[in-house]
């Protein structure tokens, strides 16, 4: 039985960016819990 993906994630809270709040791409989970931009900062 296939479940779609986009149905899938639409059951799924949005993820906030823990520095600033920002809701983070879903495709980007995999690395940590902020936004691109503040990932980019520690660095
Ligand atoms: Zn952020």
């Amino acid at each position: 039985m296939l479940m779609s993906s986009t149905e899938f994630f639409s059951n799924l809270p949005p993820k906030e960016c823990s520095r600033c709040g920002e809701v983070v791409d879903e495709m980007h989970e995999c690395y940590s819990n902020e936004c691109l931009e503040c990932e980019s900062e520690i660095r």
